[in-house]
C-alpha cells in the first residue's frame, strides 16, 4: 500500500510541480513515473517566463539556481520570421541591460526534468516511485485504485493525472479524445554548430511560406548545441499526407532562408516525433476524485507550442485544490470544478489569443503586414513584447479597436 493517498501520475514538470507545491503546503503525496530519471522528453526545450513565475512562487532561490547552472542558458526574447522573410525581434522584457536576469531559459529536458526531480527527492513528504507504470484504474469506495504493471496497487482518495500527451487516464477515465484540429505533431533534433544563433539567445520561430500553417524553430542551447524542429497541426498533416521527417530534411537542406545555417552543422542523435495536445478548446479537467494536469489536461499553447509553463501552472493550481478538498473532505466533481475554473481563469485568455494567432498564420499576407508594421511602429512592437509579461495587455489585443488605432495611426 502506498505511503499517501494523494497519487500523482507522472514526474514531468506538471507532476513534479504538483508534488512540490503539495509539500510546501505540508501535504504528503506519492509521485509515480514509469521512467527512471534522468529521462529524455521530446520538446523544444524553451522555458518561458511562466516557468520562472511558477518557480518563484515555489521558492525564489530556485530561479537563482537556474542562473548559476551551466545546463541552463538564459534567453532574452523571441524572433518571429514572417512568411516573406521579415524578422521581428521581440524581447521578453522591456529595457534589457547587461545585468538583467534572464526572463526565460533554454535547457535540454533531460536536464531540466532531472533538476526538478532532484528537488522532489529533497522533500520528505514526497514518496517518489520510479519505474512504476500505472496500467489500470478502478473506482473504489474512497476514490480510485491504480494498478501498476508490476501488480502493485495504489489506493488514492485523489488522483492527479500528469502522465503527459498519451495519458491513459485522460482517455479512459476522463473520457477526453484527441481531436486532430486541436492536436499538433512536433519533431525535434539536436544539432551542433548551427551558425547565426542570436547573441542574446533569442529563440527563433520561422513561419516559412512553403510550410504553413506549421512552423520551424531554431532554439540555442548551452555548449554550442541547438534544438531544431518543426510543428504542424495533425488535421493538416493528414489532409496533405505530410511526412514531417521529410519536410524537416527538406527545410534544413534546401530552404534558401535556412540551409546556409546548417552547412557546418552536425546532427547529434536521432530525429524524434511526439504529439502536442493543444489548449485551443476548453475541456472538463476534473471529476470525482481526480484532476488532469499539463499535457494530460491538453493545455499546450496553440501558437507557440509552449506547454511546460502551463503544466507547471496547472500543477500549482491542482495542489491548491487538493488543499481545499482536504480541508472540507469533499472530492466530488462539483467541488473539483473549482480547479477547472482556476486553470481557465489563469490561462484561457492567452490560450484563446494564441488560437487566434494560430489562425492568422493561415493568412500569410496579414502575418507579413503585422511584422512589417511592428518593425516600424514602436507601440505595436512594445505591445507584442508586453504580451510576454503582462496579461492585461494580452486582453487589450482582443479588442478590434486597438488594432484599428495601431495600424491606422
Ligand atoms: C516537439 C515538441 C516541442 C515542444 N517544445 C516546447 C517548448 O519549447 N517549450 C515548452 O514549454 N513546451 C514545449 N513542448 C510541450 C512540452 O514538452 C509539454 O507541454 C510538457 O512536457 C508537459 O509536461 P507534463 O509534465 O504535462 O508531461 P510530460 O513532460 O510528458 O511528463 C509526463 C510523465 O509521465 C510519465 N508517464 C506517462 N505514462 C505513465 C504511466 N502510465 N505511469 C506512470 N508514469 C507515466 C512519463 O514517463 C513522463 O515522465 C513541446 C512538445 C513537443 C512534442
Amino acid at each position: 500500500m502506498a505511503a499517501s493517498d494523494i497519487l500523482i501520475l507522472g514526474a514531468g514538470p506538471g507532476g513534479a510541480t504538483t508534488a512540490l507545491f503539495l509539500a510546501k503546503l505540508g501535504i504528503p503525496c506519492t509521485l509515480v513515473d514509469k521512467a527512471t530519471f534522468p529521462r529524455d522528453k521530446i520538446c523544444g526545450d524553451a522555458l518561458s517566463g511562466k516557468v520562472v513565475e511558477v518557480l518563484k512562487k515555489l521558492d525564489p532561490a530556485l530561479v537563482a539556481q537556474l542562473q548559476m547552472r551551466s545546463e541552463f542558458l538564459g534567453s532574452y526574447g523571441v524572433t518571429f520570421i514572417a512568411p516573406n522573410g521579415d524578422a521581428l525581434r521581440v524581447p521578453f522584457k522591456k529595457d534589457i541591460g547587461e545585468q538583467t536576469p534572464p526572463p526565460g531559459f533554454i535547457s535540454k529536458r533531460v536536464d531540466f526534468d532531472q533538476w526538478l526531480v532532484e528537488k522532489v527527492r529533497e522533500q520528505p513528504l514526497i514518496t517518489l516511485r520510479e519505474q512504476t507504470e500505472i496500467r489500470q484504474y478502478e473506482r473504489s469506495e474512497t476514490g480510485y485504485r491504480a494498478i501498476a504493471k508490476s501488480g502493485e496497487v495504489f489506493e488514492a482518495s485523489m488522483i492527479i493525472a500528469a502522465d503527459g500527451a498519451g495519458s491513459t487516464f485522460t482517455k479512459d477515465i476522463a473520457g477526453l479524445r484527441v481531436e486532430p484540429e486541436h492536436n499538433c505533431f512536433g519533431l525535434r533534433a539536436y544539432y551542433k554548430n548551427v551558425s547565426g544563433l542570436d547573441h542574446q539567445n533569442f529563440i527563433e520561430l520561422h513561419f516559412l511560406k512553403e510550410f504553413l500553417p506549421g512552423y520551424f524553430w531554431i532554439f540555442p542551447l548551452p555548449n554550442g548545441y541547438a534544438n531544431i524542429g518543426v510543428g504542424m497541426r495533425a488535421d493538416v498533416m493528414s489532409d496533405r499526407k505530410l511526412n514531417l521527417k521529410k519536410e524537416f530534411e527538406k527545410i534544413i537542406t534546401s530552404h534558401p532562408a535556412v540551409r546556409m545555417r546548417f552547412e557546418q552543422a552536425e546532427m547529434i542523435g536521432d530525429v524524434k516525433l511526439h504529439g502536442l495536445p493543444l489548449g485551443s478548446k476548453k475541456r472538463q479537467l476534473s471529476g470525482d476524485h481526480y484532476m488532469l494536469v499539463g499535457d494530460a489536461a491538453m493545455l499546450i499553447d496553440p501558437f507557440t507550442g509552449e506547454g511546460i509553463g502551463n503544466a507547471m501552472m496547472s500543477g500549482m493550481l491542482a495542489a491548491q485544490q487538493v488543499s481545499r478538498c482536504l480541508a472540507t473532505q469533499k472530492f466530488d466533481a462539483a467541488t473539483m470544478a473549482q480547479y477547472d475554473k482556476a486553470v481557465y481563469d489563469r490561462l484561457w485568455s492567452e490560450l484563446l489569443l494564441s488560437y487566434r494567432m494560430q489562425q492568422l498564420v493561415n493568412y500569410p499576407s496579414i502575418f507579413n503586414f503585422v511584422v512589417r508594421k511592428a518593425n516600424g511602429n514602436a507601440v505595436l512592437r512594445e505591445t507584442i513584447m508586453a504580451m510576454f509579461e503582462d496579461l492585461d495587455l494580452r486582453s487589450r489585443l482582443k479588442d478590434p479597436r486597438f488594432y484599428f488605432k495601431l495600424l491606422f495611426s
